[in-house]
């Protein structure tokens, strides 16, 4: 029988913060996790021989997670930033996305991230869109737990804008049939989604190369088909 110390080397205990459809969230049926980072997460803990974990945990909770090692990676369309390679490691990229701005369908004014100067803004916690939005002059912020939060704050007419991943919000619009709320202009950044590691992990150079190979044979195509054909 294995012993418990390698028994415990072949589990690798993976954060996410569950409210981030398409990437993340929770199955309609019983308590298990679904969406593109679960699958892929899943595909590549079958191809580097590790048993995978999810644990919940707020976006803003991730990283000192790590940092702390109570989880040792996660996958939470977790955008590679430098100040956050400061203190994590990351994984190649395996996802390109970026941050849009969504307004009410009726909205005029704002069409591109100038116009968004002295406007009421709803952010995730802790995000790239958080970080990019405190850049605007004069902006009133209101910060939410989860993306679909910040959303509803919008739909609901209390803010006039979000600033999200452009992936999560088009997904909120055309699949989970969020009303009243439109995409205005160019994507305000280009982002790499990576997964996040404790600093000098040992697991980064095992899940890259795992992640190769679901890249060369199709793997990786066919979950990302699952998650954003059409
Ligand atoms: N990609 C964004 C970031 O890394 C948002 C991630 C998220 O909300 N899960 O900040």
């Amino acid at each position: 029988l294995p012993n418990q110390a390698q028994e415990a080397a072949t589990t690798l205990r993976v954060a996410t913060e569950p409210t981030f459809p398409p990437f993340e969230m929770k199955a309609e049926s019983g308590e298990g996790l679904t969406g593109f980072d679960v699958d892929l997460m899943r595909a590549i803990g079958k191809e580097a021989g590790l048993n995978i974990q999810f644990i919940s945990l707020p976006f803003d909770g991730i990283i000192p997670a790590l940092q702390s090692q109570t989880v040792d990676a996660a996958i939470s369309g977790m955008t590679i930033t430098a100040e956050r390679a400061q203190t994590v490691d990351f994984s190649r990229p395996y996802f390109k996305a970026g941050l849009a701005i969504a307004v009410r369908e009726n909205e005029e004014e704002i069409q591109s991230f100038e116009d968004l100067a002295n406007q009421k803004i709803a952010v995730q916690i802790g995000t790239t869109g958080a970080r990019e939005t405190a850049k605007i002059p004069g902006v009133e912020i209101s910060t939410f737990d989860s993306a679909s939060l910040a959303l509803q704050e919008l739909v609901n007419g209390k803010v006039n804008a979000v600033v999200n991943d452009a992936p999560v919000t088009l997904y909120a619009i055309k699949q989970a049939n969020l009303r009243g709320i439109k995409i205005v202009g160019e994507l305000v950044t280009e982002e790499y989604y990576g997964i996040a590691f404790p600093k000098n992990s040992p697991n980064v150079a095992k899940i890259n190369t795992a992640l190769a190979t679901l890249l060369e044979n199709g793997t990786y195509d066919s979950i990302y088909q699952t998650w954003f054909a059409g």
